[in-house]
Parts: C-alpha cells; sequence; structure tokens
C-alpha cells in the first residue's frame, strides 16, 4: 500500500468520494457531502450562479493530515476557505444580516 492509497479510516463526515491532488504523490483529501445554493439574485450574465459549500481535509502523502477546513465556492469566483471557527462566525454574521434584511 502507498500513502496515497484511499486510507481506511475517514473522519465521520467523509462520504469517502477522495480527491487526489494533480500529482498522485502529493496527497489526497477527505471530502464531505456538498452543500449548494443557488441565490435569486445571478450573476451579471443571467447565467445560474451556484455557491457551494463543502468540508475538506487534505492528507499529504507523506505527513499527518492538514486541519479540516471549510471551502466556500462561488461558481465564478475563488474558494474562500475558512477555518471551523471562522465558518461559524461567517455563518453568525449570515444569520445576523439575514433577520437584518427582514426587518421592515
Ligand atoms: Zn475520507
Amino acid at each position: 500500500m502507498t500513502t496515497t492509497d484511499t486510507p481506511t479510516t475517514c473522519p465521520a463526515w467523509c462520504n469517502g468520494d477522495h480527491l487526489t491532488t494533480t500529482n498522485d504523490d502529493d496527497g489526497f483529501h477527505h471530502d464531505a457531502e456538498q452543500y449548494s445554493l443557488l441565490p435569486a439574485n445571478q450573476d451579471n450574465t443571467g447565467g445560474d450562479a451556484y455557491v457551494f459549500v463543502n468540508v475538506a481535509q487534505f492528507v499529504p502523502a507523506d505527513g499527518e493530515p492538514c486541519p479540516a477546513i471549510v471551502e466556500l465556492t462561488p461558481d465564478n469566483g475563488p474558494t474562500v476557505r475558512l477555518t471551523p471557527s471562522e465558518a461559524s462566525q461567517l455563518a453568525l454574521a449570515l444569520l445576523v444580516a439575514g433577520k437584518t434584511a427582514h426587518q421592515r
């Protein structure tokens, strides 16, 4: 078994569909089930512009697993990688903003 083979132990949140890096010798990612949201306000081109949320953890071929992170990826933008604490802070900010936007 090489270090890049599918591991026998995954985090509880891993869907088992491991994504390898472009170089298989680098390692692989544990990935959770992806959540997607299609906002009502689309991008300027009129196309669908989903926002994807995923939990991922990189496991280097030659080292200990990196901490799990939350990835926020808009269809037309770069991926934002957040620590679990940062993701929780963003979630709280979104809850407050959503509640504020509902006020009259
Ligand atoms: Zn896994």
